[in-house]
């Protein structure tokens, strides 16, 4: 299944069958930790998208009156076979994305709950009823797909994002047509093939390749009934407005800054093995990764044993067993990075720890070693702005009101943690904490399939958050009817 140095121009999944895109501009696919060309994936036109949406809405015709219970066991079959699958499809994501194994053994079995999860359609599309809501007169709830879905996702997560998506939009009766990263196209083209082994009928799962001309194919085609989107923030706005002023149902994950409050009383230890992994693992490019922490006090002892941890981080390939901090998506991502280093210096934070000296132990492959910046304030860009990279900002705070008045004031509401032993201030930063995703004394307070993943403010455009019941309804429309028995 991993595909070697060989050049393969991959195909768009259209109709059950692997089809050439009508474009044949191309972008390399690259192991970010070698520089190696895995693929080239296409640059696919409007036209290719319009191929997939008419093929999806003539499988919705049928797929949409499969009994549901039958749609649930090709969701169990997949299930099935995504776990007889697991090492394999974590190592695909580790040579396309460039993450840890471990990590990627984990984002498989992210994804692999979504599928669980979807597979509970039976329960999950029930309606409601009430009898006698006047004299002989009924009331009832029946749910109902919305016809063709385009999801477009990001490349940090090529298989946990995929999976919120389309295994729930299709158990509800949808059909789906995705446009994964251009970055890491090739593992969605793997789940697509495992899609079809475990029975899914043609055209209800279609792949378009390619970059902002399949979105914006997307976001116009008047067949498209919804869009989910996760990505970064200037996209998920810019696909939020769009596909909402073409009238359709969207939800756009979007960007994060994550702040983690240490409080005095905190289990140092706990707290620094906690950060070190959230902010540095997968290079720090997740959407819910540590990327500034609060300390709340005398924190000079905490920042010392964080430094320390950060020194014996082992960087390399994902694929050797002991690495924790790998590399950063492209060399053009890290020219980026480096910039907001260089602007965290001129902007007065001090650096503690500088990533950028590690790099001259890699002549291949896009590494940054973990860096630290103390004494951050609030309004420094380092602060503010999603870096996604191995770059640790550390602000200091008098006490948590001040550390909660941070991360109130930040554009974004992904996630945050606190770690303490204080009830008291688990309470007040639960009840305070603007963000919609919280961890108490836990680094990567991700929520599981069955609840909604559910950033708050520029982390989140939209109403129905991915996954959950906020997923259900998000992928169906409901329709009420009202009956008499006395005619
Ligand atoms: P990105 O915005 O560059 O790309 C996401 C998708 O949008 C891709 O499929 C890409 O092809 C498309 N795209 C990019 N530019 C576009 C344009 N100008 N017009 C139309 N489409 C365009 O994001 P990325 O770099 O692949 O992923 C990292 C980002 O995703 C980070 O900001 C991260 O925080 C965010 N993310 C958020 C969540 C969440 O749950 N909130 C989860 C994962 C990732």
């Amino acid at each position: 299944m991993l595909i070697k140095s060989e050049t393969i121009v991959l195909k768009n999944y259209l109709n059950g069958a692997w089809v050439q895109s009508k474009s044949s501009e191309t972008l390399d696919v690259l192991n970010p930790a070698t520089g190696e060309l895995l693929a080239k994936v296409p640059l696919s036109t409007k036209d290719d998208v319009d191929e997939a949406v008419q093929i999806a809405k003539e499988a919705f015709k049928s797929w949409k009156n499969t009994p549901v219970p039958k749609r649930a066991r090709i969701l169990f079959k997949y299930h099935y076979l995504l776990t007889e699958n697991h090492k394999k499809l974590a190592k695909l994501i580790v040579q396309e994305n460039g993450k840890a194994y471990n990590e990627a053994y984990g984002e498989v079995q992210r994804g692999i709950e979504c599928v669980e999860f979807a597979a509970g359609a039976p329960t999950l599309m029930m309606g409601e009823t009430l009898s006698t809501i006047a004299p002989t007169i009924d009331s009832e709830m029946f749910r109902f797909p919305l016809g063709v879905v385009g999801g477009i996702t990001p490349y940090n997560f090529p298989m946990m994002v995929p999976l919120w998506m389309f295994p729930l939009a299709v158990a509800c009766g949808n059909t789906f047509v995705l446009k994964p990263s251009e970055r890491t196209p090739l593992l969605s083209n793997e789940l697509a093939r495992l899609f079809t082994e475990a029975g899914a009928p043609n055209g209800v799962l279609s792949i378009v390749h390619g970059t902002h001309d399949v979105v914006n194919g997307l976001l116009e085609h008047p067949d498209v009934k919804a869009i989910s989107f996760v990505g970064s923030q200037p996209v998920a706005k810019y696909v939020y407005e769009r596909a909402a002023a073409n009238g359709k149902r969207v939800q756009a994950l979007s960007g994060a800054k994550n702040h983690h409050i240490v409080m005095p009383d905190a289990d140092m230890g706990k707290a620094v093995d906690n950060i070190i992994s959230s902010a540095f693992g997968s290079a720090g490019q997740r959407c819910m990764a540590c990327s500034a922490v609060v300390v709340v006090g005398d924190g000079d002892e905490f920042v010392e044993a964080l430094k320390e941890k950060a020194d014996d981080l082992i960087m390399g390939n994902g694929l050797d067993e002991e690495v924790l901090l790998t590399p950063v998506i492209r060399e053009s991502h890290r020219a980026k990075v480096l910039e907001y280093i260089e602007k965290g210096e001129d902007e007065g934070a001090n650096l503690i720890r500088d990533g950028r000296k590690d790099m001259k132990e890699k002549e291949e492959g896009y590494f940054l070693g973990a860096t630290i910046f103390d004494h951050v304030k609030p309004e420094m860009t380092i602060a503010k702005e999603e870096i996604f990279a191995p770059v640790l900002s550390l602000l200091r705070a008098r006490d948590l009101d001040e550390g909660l008045e941070y991360i109130s004031k930040s554009r974004y509401g992904n996630g945050a943690t606190i770690y303490t032993k204080d009830a008291k201030a688990v309470r007040q930063f639960r009840e305070e904490a603007e963000a919609g995703m919280l961890g108490i004394n836990v680094g990567v307070p991700a929520t599981m399939a069955f609840f909604p993943f559910s950033g708050w403010k520029d982390s989140f455009y939209g109403d129905l958050h991915v996954n959950g019941k906020d997923g259900v309804n998000f992928y169906t429309k409901k329709k009420m009817i009202t009956s008499r028995f006395d005619y």
